[in-house]
């Protein structure tokens, strides 16, 4: 009776801390998907934390189709096919195409295929 109750607290613990720990792993992958500018110009002015959290964005516009397929509110604004390299706000840079400034990110760079809440079609 004892054991079986220990290991429904270390069961409990552990998942409250992958739950804990989700919000920190989903901002992570926000910055691992996408290829890196060459560019030491866009290295040094890609989208930081801090401005892609308050927008809710991402590097794969798919994860924010994800997102809303499985009800997160963070993505209820996505609509099929919406996409930085779409959206009125993205500028494509001259050298390299793939990556953006983006004037609601504060003129910083996002990826080509991004997606944020504040998405506009172009
Ligand atoms: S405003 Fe548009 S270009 Fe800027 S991050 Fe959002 S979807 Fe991408």
């Amino acid at each position: 009776m004892m054991e079986t109750k220990n290991n429904r607290r270390q069961f409990f613990k552990l998942l409250f801390g992958a739950v804990a720990l989700a919000p920190i792993l989903r901002v992570a992958d926000v910055f691992a998907k996408a290829a890196m500018p060459k560019s030491e110009k866009i290295k040094k002015k890609m989208i930081d934390e801090k401005t892609a959290k308050r927008l809710k964005y991402v590097e794969a516009a798919e994860d924010a189709k994800k997102g809303k397929a499985a009800a997160n509110k963070d993505f209820k604004k996505y609509t099929d096919g919406a996409m930085c390299s779409n959206c009125k706000f993205y500028k494509a840079d001259k050298g390299e195409p793939d990556w953006g400034k983006c004037t609601m990110a504060a003129n910083r760079y996002v990826y080509k295929t991004g997606w944020c809440k504040s998405y506009r079609k172009a």
